[in-house]
């Protein structure tokens, strides 16, 4: 039977099957970040299972057209209350300490760009098709503001152009509409404009020709409101209609309710047929803070020690996000990391066992195809089932155990394992890294000094000078490297900062 993919949709509170609009075609969206400074392991989470469906629907040989935004434009510190009021991240970053660094607000974008984008490589998310910035989407958003304001679904007041939310009576279904009521007792206490209609419309241009970036629109000079942008971008890239629109839990309301009010104004069509949000991320079963002391970038964990991070394998921090599932709230801990580094440092075992074995196994019988057959088809399954990543992982390390009880492999027994391997990689993205950034300063200079250490105390111990092969060893201890002495001679790694 053929396979089916099973996604839970947030607006009918249901699992349903994706069945894309254009057979074979799967066009979907996911809100990427702003960029003002550098992404958590929070952020990461979502963009993570964004990357999951992308997977998946590849996997099942569909075309898919994925796009994921930059917001390299305004996003402002009460947009999460749909009122468009509050400071400027972008502002408020180029003004703090970290910004002074920055020639202008547009430097300081790019900046950041270039940042997530090496993020997202190490991590090991695949490219999206298209990632637009809202930037270089102008034209676009401030047509969409026409279009609203002929139909009769926005209005201009002195400073800004609102989206009439009475206009559009479908507002609040994605939340739930108790949320949008108690949304309009917190808007009551911060909204500033009087000449606002309702306390529930949001700002789709709000004029103010002395923000640091501005556009010149029909109203003057100003910015678009931040929620407009995944609105044109994803009819732009992928249609009116789409199948699956993705982001954190905390974009349901406004952002979301508010992409759906906008969107299907225009088009006058249903804008998303699914919509999968990912819950929030805890550190040690506490909220993410900086003043808590768990606030983990990505880079924190993941650069060398050398460059102020904690030199951890990314595969590893990928493998910890996929050991929750995307639809509970997820709590990422030291312990967890630990236990997946060890389970990332099984997966270099097997990749070194199986290379080992096509270059040099015998001629013997495949003891290993059935088994992982087996084991990659309920990988497969598990995320068919909405991406059920603990039950995928499971299955991928009862593989690494199938495997790693030989001491060596056949050719035919590699062959098989080595494919299981590609079939994990491209479901799961926790092989091959992409970028071993926590290798990087084990670039050559590197390894070729930790060869010379550990071959000078391979010789001390050959001449009996165990105190000398004793120092040696400290030495390398002090560099993060362990050395295991195995029957074909001694092998060296990097330990991680955490071990
Ligand atoms: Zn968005």
């Amino acid at each position: 039977m053929a396979h089916q993919f099973h996604l839970y949709n947030s607006l009918t509170r249901k699992k349903e099957p994706v069945e894309p609009l254009e057979e074979g075609h799967l066009r979907f969206y996911s809100c990427g970040p702003t960029v003002y400074s550098y992404a958590h392991i929070g952020n990461f989470r979502s963009f993570i299972t964004a990357d999951l469906i992308f997977r998946t629907a590849k996997k099942m040989r569909w075309k898919v057209t994925y796009a994921t935004n930059i917001t390299d434009v305004g996003h402002l510190t009460d947009d999460d209350l749909a009122d468009t009021s509050g400071e400027d991240r972008m502002v408020q970053a180029l003004q703090s300490k970290e910004g002074e660094r920055f020639a202008n607000i547009w430097d300081l974008a790019r900046y950041y760009t270039v940042i997530l984008q090496e993020d997202w490589m190490s991590l090991n998310l695949l490219e999206p098709t298209v990632r637009p910035r809202a930037s270089e989407h102008m034209r676009e958003q401030i047509i969409a503001v026409e279009q609203m304001l002929e139909s009769g679904n926005a209005y201009e007041t002195s400073n800004t152009v609102y989206f009439s939310v009475p206009s559009f009576p479908a507002y609040g279904r994605l939340s739930g509409n108790e949320a949008a009521e108690d949304l309009e007792q917190a808007v009551r206490d911060v909204v500033q404009d009087p000449e606002k209609k309702d306390p529930r419309d949001f700002a789709l241009w709000k004029k103010d020709d002395s923000h640091l970036m501005q556009w010149h629109s029909p109203w003057g000079w100003g910015f678009p409101g931040w929620h407009l942008e995944c609105s044109v971008m994803a009819q732009s890239y992928l249609g009116e209609e789409i199948d699956i629109h993705a982001g954190g839990e905390d974009l349901i309301f406004p952002h979301h309710e508010c992409e759906i009010a906008q969107t299907e104004c225009i088009t006058g069509k249903t804008f998303a047929r699914k919509w999968v949000h990912t819950r929030f991320l805890q550190v040690e079963g506490k909220k993410m803070s900086k003043s808590a002391g768990n606030f983990f970038t990505v880079r924190d964990l993941v650069l060398p020690k050398s460059e102020g991070g904690r030199g951890i394998d990314p595969l590893a921090v990928r493998m910890t996000l996929l050991s929750g599932h995307y639809r509970k709230p997820f709590n990422f801990t030291f312990d967890t990391l630990k236990t997946n580094i060890r389970h990332r440092e099984r997966f270099e075992d097997t990749i070194a066992l199986a290379e080992k074995g096509l270059d040099n196994g015998g001629d013997g019988a495949d003891e290993l195809g059935d088994v992982l057959n087996a084991l990659s088809d309920r990988t497969f399954k598990a995320m068919l089932d909405d991406l059920n990543t603990p039950e995928a992982l499971a299955a991928t390390f009862e593989a690494t155990k199938a495997v790693l009880s030989h001491e060596q492999l056949s050719k035919g027994s590699a062959a098989s394992v080595k494919s299981w391997l590609d079939h994990t990689n491209d479901l799961l993205g926790i092989v091959y890294a992409h970028t071993p950034r926590a290798m990087e300063d084990g670039d050559d200079s590197f390894a070729t000094e930790i060869d010379a250490l550990v071959a000078a105390r391979t010789r001390a111990r050959e001449e009996n000078d165990y105190a000398r092969a004793d120092e040696i060893r400290d030495e390398l201890t002090a560099l993060d490297v362990e050395v295991m002495d195995t029957p074909g001679g001694p092998r060296w790694k990097r330990r991680s900062a955490l071990l």
